[in-house]
This record gives C-alpha cells, sequence and structure tokens, in this order.
C-alpha cells in the first residue's frame, strides 16, 4: 500500500475493473467445500478467493492447553505459495500470524466458548487465489463455516475492504487498489447489532472522510451479510 502506480486507478468515476466506487466484485459464496471439516465454505470476491473449514468444539490436546471453564477459538490464516504471480514463500511469517489474531478477535465475540470447557474450535483459512482484501474475505468464509459446522452464534461476523485511492473513497480494494491506494481499511461487523469486531486501517484519511468509509463499509457489511444468509438458507434447504 501507498505506493506510486503508473496506471491511472480512477477514470471518469469507474475503477479499473469497471466498478462505480461502491460497488463490490463478483461475490460467490458455496457451502460445505470440504466434506470431512465439520462446517465449510469457499468465498470469492472477485479473484481473491478464501477456503475455510472448521472443526469442533472438540476436547483440546495438549491437555495443559485446557481452559477448565470455557473453551477457545484457534484461527490459522494461510496465503497458498501459488496465490500470487510471484509465489508467496511457504509457511508461517509474522503477515500471517498477524492475520490468524486478528480473526480469532473478530469471531470470538460471537461464540457461545464458555459452552465448552477444555474444548477447543479450530477455524483454517486458506487463500488460494489473492487479489486484495484477503483477510476480510477470509473472515466471510470463516463466520459462515463456523455456522455450518451448527455452532451457535450471537451473530454471523460480516467483514469488508474500504478505502481511499486517487481522492475518491471506494469498498473492496482489489490488489492494485490496495499497493497503489493511500489508505485501506478493514473491517469486520455483526451488521444486526453493529457490533465492530475489527478495525484495522493503514493510511491516513481525514476525519470526515473517516466518518464516510465508515457508513461505506456498513452498507457494505449489509450486502454481503444477505449473500452469507443466502448460502446458509440454500445449505439447510438441501
Ligand atoms: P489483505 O489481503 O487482507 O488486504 P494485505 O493488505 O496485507 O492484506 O495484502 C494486500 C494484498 O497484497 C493481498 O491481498 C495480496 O493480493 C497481496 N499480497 C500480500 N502478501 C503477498 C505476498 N507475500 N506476495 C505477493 N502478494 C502479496
Amino acid at each position: 500500500m501507498g505506493g506510486k502506480s503508473d496506471i491511472k486507478l480512477i477514470d471518469n468515476g469507474k475503477r479499473i475493473d469497471g466498478r462505480s466506487l461502491d460497488d463490490t466484485r463478483n461475490v460467490k459464496i458455496d457451502m460445505d467445500i470440504i466434506n470431512v471439516a465439520d462446517g465449510s465454505a469457499r468465498v470469492e470476491f472477485g479473484n481473491t478467493i478464501a477456503l475455510s473449514s472448521v472443526y469442533g468444539p472438540r476436547e483440546l490436546f495438549p491437555r495443559f492447553m485446557q481452559k477448565p471453564n470455557t473453551g477457545i477459538l484457534r484461527a490459522k490464516y494461510n496465503m497458498a505459495p501459488f496465490s500470487v504471480d510471484d509465489r508467496k514463500r511457504p509457511g508461517l511469517d509474522r503477515r500471517s500470524q498477524e492475520i490468524s489474531k486478528v480473526m480469532v478477535n473478530a469471531i470470538e465475540p460471537m461464540l457461545f466458548l464458555e459452552d465448552y470447557p477444555k474444548s477447543v474450535v479450530d477455524v483454517f483459512v486458506e487463500i488460494i487465489q489473492a487479489d486484495g482484501s484477503t483477510r476480510v474475505t477470509g473472515i466471510n468464509a470463516a463466520s459462515i463455516a463456523i455456522a455450518a459446522a451448527g455452532i451457535p452464534m450471537r451473530n454471523i461476523v460480516t467483514s469488508c475492504s474500504v478505502g481511499k485511492i486517487e481522492d475518491s473513497l471506494v469498498v473492496d480494494l482489489d490488489g492494485k487498489e490496495d499497493n497503489f491506494g493511500s489508505c485501506d481499511l478493514a473491517i469486520a461487523m455483526a451488521t444486526e447489532t453493529r457490533e465492530i469486531t475489527l478495525l484495522q486501517m493503514d493510511g491516513a484519511v481525514s476525519k470526515d472522510e473517516l466518518k464516510s468509509l465508515l457508513e461505506k463499509a456498513e452498507n457494505t457489511c449489509k450486502k454481503i451479510f444477505e449473500k452469507q444468509k443466502e448460502a446458509l438458507r440454500n445449505l439447510y434447504k438441501k
């Protein structure tokens, strides 16, 4: 983020891929894509594709990690080496550790972990194609994979990115926009209660711009939430 781009990211109110400022990319959700998992989902935001599988609640081993009065949530975010054109170095890095941690923070408040002492809920997110906004795509996938696993939730978590590119405020940044824009902000929220569980911002905007970005983020999350609900409804109809 913050680099200089030779290409014009916005021309006449249209973005490189033809979207207007408030359009998300095409959002596609498929449920139950990993049969051995308790719940799973595949979420696409344009070219960004996240797979999530969920296991649990199940007894946590080794036992010394168990909490006698509550269960715990673990999340593991990973970007596949083949998910970007220059091959991402495989394995743990600081970025994936950070994203795994913020995923736990974004989702944990929605679970009733106190009902599962000594247990763990494991959430895996694998980015198989990365073109910007992978953490929010991953959170959307994880949230509905948890619901599909039948784990009770206070609310579904919905997540999106918003940001500023070339003096315009936009939603759902793709890879180029993330790289060459001046600000990107990731948010996760329960749209029904307006509870925000993740807010990360890279870059700078004015106070008024931040206010507008948050409004755009809420509107965008509402649209994505509808898609999440539809995907879950279709799953249960089956
Ligand atoms: P997010 O994917 O949540 O927006 P970042 O802002 O850290 O997180 O990353 C922005 C984008 O940069 C990613 O979506 C991906 O397209 C690209 N990217 C991230 N890490 C790498 C990497 N190691 N190699 C190539 N591209 C990367």
